[in-house]
């Protein structure tokens, strides 16, 4: 095969197996959304690159390395959105819906970003994500939490995962603690890999995500945020910590958790299992209140997070997940049977039952076929049952064959 005609590397081909389970984690999902107040929106796959380049920060590396950037026929520069928000804020800001706060979005579809491909790490992923506008209260970030905490409880992996808390203050701590973490690591300036001592200058903050093992020995003794917290971040954070004690969703305080974008404020959290080895983030989120603002809307605080669909499924046993029953095959016996076949597949599925008609080879092999795909009813049809509108139904976990009228034969 021609090389264009491949799969690009990074990206998947979702069969209906694997489909099926997107589907059930992202109406899970949708569905614990939906108590907590959320309404679904749908932004485009593509902004003008300034969309991300202003909110997720030049330095990040998801802007720096990983993103998708096109000139189009007309010569605008476009950008095929790696993450939710900034498109969402992008929204927020033009469809001018500061008058309407607050609110609360859901969404789901595609990502992009150009990553080196491995299990768990896609260039074209999916991710269910929630964000919620207009709310500065601490509580209303344990809400969000508690509604994630509910989404991976529905998919039985909550007590598999763990969650991991951090606080990245407001932005006069996040200054005081940049000012200590560049006095701290510029000492060390020479160890740090090419990628941190880039983040040393521009956004030091970052250096605490590297996962360069020559970085991670250096980030262990590191300044501590904790300690570079004013009175009013650690309060939030207090709250914070308080409510999921309330509401028993357990957590670990952990300094190091940054998260991989710029627009952070406060409170930051991921959801990680160690069932997936180096890709253990299966959801992650935090809060961003300068993000509006810093892509020229109004002072709008926001919180939310996002889930990867892949890794999800890959945690998701085959068995959880909801099937359809197939309540007839259809079998037709000769060519006047064919043609009542479809009359009374159709007549079932109008009455809301899921049916398959067996086109193909002789009545024996079909009757396999109806067993195979564990059909309740085998319904045979020939020339006699198309004259009488019959059918001969057969009950394959019974064996019993009764012939008459479908509401006759059919319970
Ligand atoms: P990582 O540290 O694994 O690169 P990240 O911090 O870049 O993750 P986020 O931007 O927070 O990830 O995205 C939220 C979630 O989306 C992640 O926890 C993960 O489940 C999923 N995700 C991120 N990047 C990818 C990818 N390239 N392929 C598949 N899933 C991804
Ligand atoms: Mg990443």
């Amino acid at each position: 095969m021609s090389k264009s005609l491949q799969r690009v590397r990074g990206t998947q081909d979702l069969l209906p197996e694997i489909s099926r389970k997107f589907r059930h984690i992202e109406n899970l999902a949708w569905s614990q959304a939906r108590h907590y107040g959320y309404g679904e929106i749908e932004t485009p796959l593509f902004e003008a690159t300034e969309v991300f380049h202003r909110t997720l920060g030049e330095t990040s590396d998801m802007v720096h390395k990983e993103t998708y950037t096109f000139q189009d026929r007309g010569g605008d520069s476009l950008t095929l959105r790696p993450e939710g928000t900034a498109g969402i804020a992008r929204a927020f800001i033009s469809e001018g819906l500061a008058q309407k706060l607050p609110l609360k979005f859901f969404y789901s579809g595609s990502m992009f970003r150009y990553e080196r491909p491995q299990k768990g790490r896609y260039r074209q992923f999916h991710q269910v994500g929630v964000e919620c506008l207009g709310y500065d209260h601490p509580l209303s970030d344990v809400e969000v939490i508690l509604l994630a905490a509910d989404f991976l409880k529905d998919l039985n992996l909550l007590s598999s995962c763990q969650l991991q808390l951090n606080t990245l203050g407001d932005p006069t701590s996040r200054q005081q603690y940049r000012d200590k973490l560049v006095e701290y690591f510029s000492r060390f300036k020479n160890d740090l890999s090419a990628d941190s001592q880039m983040r040393l200058e521009k956004n030091p903050l970052r250096i605490l995500d590297s996962k360069d093992p020559g970085d991670r020995k250096l980030i262990v003794d590191c300044p501590q945020m904790q300690d570079s917290l004013t009175t009013e971040s650690l309060q939030f954070f207090e709250k914070v910590q308080q409510g999921l004690q309330k509401n028993n969703v357990p957590f670990e305080l952990t300094s190091t958790l940054v998260r991989g974008i710029d627009y952070y404020t406060h409170t930051v959290f991921e959801f990680v299992t160690d069932q997936l080895g180096a890709q253990g983030t299966v959801l992650a989120g935090g809060r961003y209140d300068g993000l509006i603002q810093s892509m020229g809307g109004p002072q709008t605080p926001g919180v939310g997070w996002a889930a990867g669909l892949e890794r999800l499924a890959e945690l998701t046993a085959e068995s959880l997940i909801p099937t359809t029953p197939l309540k007839a095959a259809l079998i037709p016996a000769d060519e006047a049977g064919e043609l009542w076949a479809l009359q009374v597949a159709h007549e079932l599925r109008v009455q809301g039952h899921t049916v398959e008609i067996l086109w193909n080879g002789n009545v024996g092999k079909k009757m396999k076929k109806a067993a195979s795909l564990s059909a309740e009813y085998a319904l045979i049809v020939g020339t006699t049952e198309a004259q009488t509108q019959t059918v001969t139904a057969k009950n394959l976990a019974t064996g019993e064959q009764k012939t008459g009228p479908l509401a006759q034969v059919l319970v």
